[in-house]
């Protein structure tokens, strides 16, 4: 089977052409980043206003680098949920029409399910494992049970990694450095810690009092906007300037994340083991943005390595926002037909701006002890 995947939930359009034995035929990406960065944040009517002038030129594209004809689709699947509002209709839209036009079946697709399940596509990795899920919109432990069953461990209270990663890049004003402009708020901010010391800025331990699972970044984002504050005015920086010491700032940041997710994966991995839960294969899924940070993958395959446990991260241009993802979770669902959608039921499916992952069990692990 074939099917054809879309993403557009939240800057990135993507589409992708998907078989059963897991070959990418053709893909294609619109990344909005460049714009977003510039504009200091994503802007919901500009990403649609893009998504819309690139959508048809994307899946085009994608349909010919796989010379497949829409005919020739066994589905269309499609991101619904959860995402930016405005983001997700012109997907859907888009999807629907393609639908309609051709007579193909509809997948609804779940974004972070789709993120989850990546792997399965470069990699052998069986049912049950747990997954790490770092993103700019996300961050949250979750048992995989199979292709529609997810029980959530736990997930953000408040901001995501990466949205702290952007927002200390931004007040450290890294991209006023030529080499970094390019670059997003974490990728920037792992390049300048390479020369750094991660102990030279002390960073505080987060929710260590809570034996959950849950995480909590917006203290330690708070904290590193402080530290920014008193060194630039310690050491005399202008408005505009980067702190000399940057890289012994970023390397220590970037440690003081690590240390928080370090300790909630240890956290979910004493639990899934007080459960029984990972026995056969005692796998770790790490995806989302910030897993491409080095720093952050070594740190947390140590941890796994404690727990007998082996770290898998799906190669780095399919962690972030791609079409292929949402093909291959297509691909997958097909084989449980139950989630197709016939063409005179597209009514039936809307967007789902929030929408938890799976079942979620994060207060079993608080009582589980
Ligand atoms: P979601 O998928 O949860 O909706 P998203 O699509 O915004 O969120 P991704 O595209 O998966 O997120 O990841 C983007 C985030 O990853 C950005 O916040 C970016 O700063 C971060 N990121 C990218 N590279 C790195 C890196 N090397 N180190 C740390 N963070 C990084
Ligand atoms: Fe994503």
């Amino acid at each position: 089977s074939l099917v054809l995947g879309i993403e557009t939930s939240c800057d990135d359009t993507g589409a992708a052409v998907v078989d059963s034995k897991a070959n990418i035929l053709g893909e294609s990406l619109n990344s909005q980043t460049s714009t977003h960065v510039e504009l200091g944040g994503i802007i919901p009517p500009i990403a649609r206003d893009l998504h819309r002038k690139n959508i048809d030129k994307v899946v085009k594209e994608a349909m010919e680098k796989a010379s497949v004809t829409l005919e020739e689709l066994s589905a269309i699947a499609v991101t619904n949920r959860p995402g930016l509002p405005l983001s997700l209709l012109v997907g859907l839209s888009y999807a629907k029409n393609l639908s309609k036009e051709s007579g193909k079946p509809l997948i609804p697709i779940h974004h972070m399910e789709a993120h989850a399940l990546t792997v399965r596509l470069t990699e052998r990795v069986e049912f049950p494992f747990l997954v790490f899920l770092v993103s700019g919109g996300h961050c949250l432990l979750a048992l995989v049970e199979g292709v529609s069953k997810f029980l959530l461990l736990g997930h953000s209270l408040d901001e995501s990694p990466g949205d702290a990663f952007d927002k200390v890049a931004r007040r450290l004003k890294l991209k006023n450095r030529a080499e970094f402009g390019s670059m997003s708020g974490g990728a920037s901010i792992e390049c300048a810690a390479r020369q750094g010391d991660p102990t030279a800025f002390p960073f505080p331990a987060v929710r260590t009092g809570y034996r959950d699972c849950n995480f909590s970044f917006s203290g330690i984002k708070f904290h590193a906007q402080k530290l920014i504050e008193k060194e630039e005015a310690r050491q005399g920086v202008e408005a505009d300037g980067i702190l000399p010491n940057v890289a012994d700032f970023c390397a220590s940041f970037q440690y003081g994340i690590l240390q928080t997710l370090a300790r909630r994966l240890q956290r979910a991995l004493l639990f899934c083991e007080l459960k029984g839960y990972l026995q056969e294969s005692k796998t770790v899924v790490l995806s989302g943005g910030v897993a491409s940070n080095h720093f952050v993958r070594a740190g947390l395959s140590r941890v796994c390595a404690m727990y007998d446990a082996s770290l898998v991260c799906p190669p780095p241009r399919l962690c972030t926002d791609n079409g292929v993802m949402i093909a291959w979770n297509g691909v997958e669902k097909l084989k449980s037909s139950k989630c197709l959608v016939a063409t005179n039921d597209l009514d039936s499916v809307d967007i789902i701006p929030r929408c938890p992952l799976g079942e979620n069990i994060t207060d079993e692990i608080l009582k589980s002890s």
